[in-house]
């Protein structure tokens, strides 16, 4: 095997992190999990050095002054990236190295560890009802953060044909096992797509706005 990089993408709600995160507790001796820096806050049951490295912007600056960052994108306000010295620990010890990133940081992956040495992967569940719904249900963000992030998905799903591979978030166990298939194929394998697949992801992007306005407009309705 091979060990290389596996990129996961998706907008918000789209399941990379549960994704990940299954991944690696099922297969712990062929995946490892790079741990990124953000200065965004810690969520309640979020901790340092496990779920992120917590950093204040200035420490994320000097990070990137001192060269550390694989990648780095800014998304909501607040900075993220990929430490090279997580990248490397993990490929040196033989595993694939899990990265759940947004997709400017995925293109800068792209360009450093071209495939076969990466491999990226566009996540979604294939209703974007759903998608909405497992947002908020994971009550981690205000209304007015998941409409910002809802806003982002637009730009998301426009990137997605840069993936080279889709995967149907609806079952778990389904969409942990394709992972972990992909990460062992060739990279060129399967990416031909099919026109129903371009067609899902191009009514992907009108579907959750108009799901999203639907949500707020009943919302709105309720209060007045
Ligand atoms: P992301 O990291 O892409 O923003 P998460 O992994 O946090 O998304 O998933 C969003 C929510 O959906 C979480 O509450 C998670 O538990 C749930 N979820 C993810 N995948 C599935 C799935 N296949 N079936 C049911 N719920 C899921
Ligand atoms: P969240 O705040 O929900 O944890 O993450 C917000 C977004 O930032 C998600 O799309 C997540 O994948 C992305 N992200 C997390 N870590 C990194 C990183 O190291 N680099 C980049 N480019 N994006 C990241």
């Amino acid at each position: 095997m091979t060990a290389r990089i596996v990129v996961l993408s998706a907008p918000s709600g789209g399941g990379k992190t549960t994704i990940a995160k299954a991944v690696r507790e099922r297969f712990p001796d062929r995946f490892g999990f790079s741990i990124s820096a953000t200065t965004r806050k810690p969520r309640p049951t979020e901790r340092d050095g496990i779920d992120y490295y917590f950093q204040t912007r200035q420490q994320f600056l000097d990070g990137l002054g001192a060269g550390r960052f694989l990648e780095y994108a800014e998304y909501g306000d607040e900075m993220y990236g990929t430490l090279k010295s997580e990248v490397e620990k993990v490929l040196q010890s033989g595993k694939h190295v899990l990265l759940d990133i947004e997709v400017e940081g995925a293109r800068q992956v792209r360009e450093q560890y071209a495939p076969p040495r990466s491999v990226s992967i566009f996540i979604l569940p294939s209703d974007p009802r759903v998608l909405l719904e497992r947002l908020q249900s994971r009550k981690t963000e205000s209304v007015e953060q998941i409409r910002r992030r809802l806003d982002r998905a637009e730009h998301e799903l426009q990137q997605s044909t840069l993936f080279d591979r889709w995967i149907r978030n609806d079952d778990l166990s389904t969409a942990v096992q394709e992972v972990v298939t992909i990460a062992g194929e060739p990279a060129d394998r399967g990416r031909t797509r099919e026109r129903k697949d371009f067609d899902w992801i191009t009514n992907y992007g009108r579907l959750l706005q108009e799901e999203a306005r639907r949500l707020y407009d009943q919302r709105h309705q309720q209060k007045g």
